[in-house]
């Protein structure tokens, strides 16, 4: 199926108040060019590099979103211009980010990134260690950061009890985070090609969708 019939299709099933992202990394630019003649405007990128070059060949309308494990020395590429950076998992990367937001004079929105999922390589806070983060204020030191909400990956698993399990703990992370934060913290990222209807059963305001829009990627191009 076209690029432009599995947006459809994928939009279709979303709820009212769902944004879709669509997740483009590895693909070519026309493919991202197909979408948007699609109405698609939100796309994700995992690489600071690939995410600039695709930034600059393609329409300033489109709100780009950094969804990958993010370096602190790599943020210069994306700062001027992202629209979110999903990933953020450290307080490292929180001040490198305020650093980089404060030289292009910005206020960059931000997601926390939260580790839920069985394996130990996925990437995101410690729940306990982000919730004492929080709590200790730390985010007013860091003026140029706006906290839009949470982001996290589900287990990679069949079992939809464990994937339901770890949705509900980002919906619950969610909720106890909201009251620190202003009426902007609003996104609650979970949900991917495989698992994206679970998310939003569990309270999902923004799914990731990749390979179920552009097809499989290809790691070796
Ligand atoms: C690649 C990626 C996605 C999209 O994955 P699909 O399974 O292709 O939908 C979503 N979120 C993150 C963080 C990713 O790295």
């Amino acid at each position: 199926m076209s690029v432009a019939r599995q947006i459809e299709a994928v939009r279709a099933t979303l709820r009212e108040g769902v944004s879709l992202v669509a997740v483009s990394k590895t693909h070519p630019v026309e493919a991202i060019e197909e979408a948007y003649a699609a109405g698609q405007r939100l796309f994700g990128e995992s690489r600071p590099q690939e995410l600039k070059a695709k930034y600059e060949a393609l329409p300033k309308d489109i709100r780009w979103h950094m969804i990958g494990h993010l370096q602190t020395n790599k943020i210069k590429y994306i700062a001027p211009f992202v629209a979110l950076i999903e990933s953020v998992d450290s307080a490292r990367l929180c001040e490198a980010i305020e650093r980089e937001a404060t030289k292009c004079d910005r206020t960059i929105d931000i997601l926390l990134e939260i580790h839920v999922a069985q394996e130990e390589t996925k990437t995101g806070w410690n729940y306990d260690e982000l919730m004492s983060y929080v709590a200790s204020g730390a985010f007013r030191a860091l003026p140029h950061l706006r906290v839009r909400g949470v982001m996290g990956i589900a287990s990679n698993t069949e079992d939809e009890i464990v994937i339901r399990r770890d949705f509900e703990a980002l919906k619950a992370a969610f909720e106890a985070l909201k009251p620190h934060f202003d009426t902007t913290f609003d996104t609650l990222s979970m949900g991917m090609s495989d698992d994206y209807p679970i998310a939003i059963a569990c309270g999902s305001t923004s799914v990731r969708v990749g390979s179920l829009i552009f097809g499989e990627r290809d790691y070796s191009k």
